[in-house]
């Protein structure tokens, strides 16, 4: 068991065959999905393959031999070029719309549910019925009015997600959110056992 980095990539090329489940993991630039990734897999991972001048590429990694995290380049750049916008768009197409079973997992940052961004990923997440859970990220910096305001707005930009507030400094959302990936994970290997009995 373990998590092991399988290596970046860039828009174009072609992505290692895996049948594990695949995990995307979106989010704005400095939203803390490396820091998020590491949490879940107890480890130093995303941030070790994080060195700087690669932060366009995708970083994948196995987890525990039974799922693909995929660390995306975070978007929102503040000025991003048509072509840079173009090639993001390829990498998750190739990542997420291939074979086999994908989740995402979309990082918001608690103290600003409803960005632009995150509403076109949203749009573009339903318009793909790509499943997925979005995580308001960084609750530790919220007292309990903030709260309750990000809650508020988070529903009402996203009307009908599931929400869950996370923090890989508090540990708040932890046990959840591990809990939805296993699920995940455990349905997939069912279901390829029983496609293969
Ligand atoms: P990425 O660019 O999305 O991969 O973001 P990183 O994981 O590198 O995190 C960006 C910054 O946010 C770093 O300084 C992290 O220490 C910080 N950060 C990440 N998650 C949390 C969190 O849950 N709470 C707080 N307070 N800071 C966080």
């Amino acid at each position: 068991m373990g998590s092991l980095f399988l290596g970046s990539f860039v828009a174009g090329q072609s992505l290692p065959a895996r049948r594990e489940p695949k995990i995307a993991f979106l989010g704005r630039s400095n939203v803390g999905k490396s820091s998020l990734i590491n949490f879940l897999t107890r480890s130093q991972i995303a941030r070790v393959s994080k060195t700087p001048g690669r932060t366009r590429l995708l970083n994948l990694f196995v987890v525990d031999d039974r799922m693909i995290f995929g660390d995306f380049p975070g978007y929102g750049f503040a000025k991003v070029s048509k072509q840079e916008r173009a090639q993001w768009q390829e990498l998750i197409d190739r990542f997420l719309t291939r074979d086999n079973f994908q989740y995402a997992v979309h990082i918001v940052d608690s103290r600003h549910p409803g960005l632009e961004m995150d509403l076109q990923l949203q749009d573009w997440l339903h318009r793909r019925n790509i499943p997925h859970i979005m995580v308001l990220n960084k609750s530790d910096k919220l007292n309990q009015k903030e709260r309750a305001k990000a809650d508020r707005e988070a529903r009402n930009a996203f009307p009908g997600q599931p929400l869950l507030f996370v923090s890989t400094v508090s540990k708040e959302g932890k046990g959840e959110l591990e809990k939805i990936l296993q699920n995940i994970s455990e349905e997939q290997y069912q279901k390829i056992a029983e496609a293969s009995l």
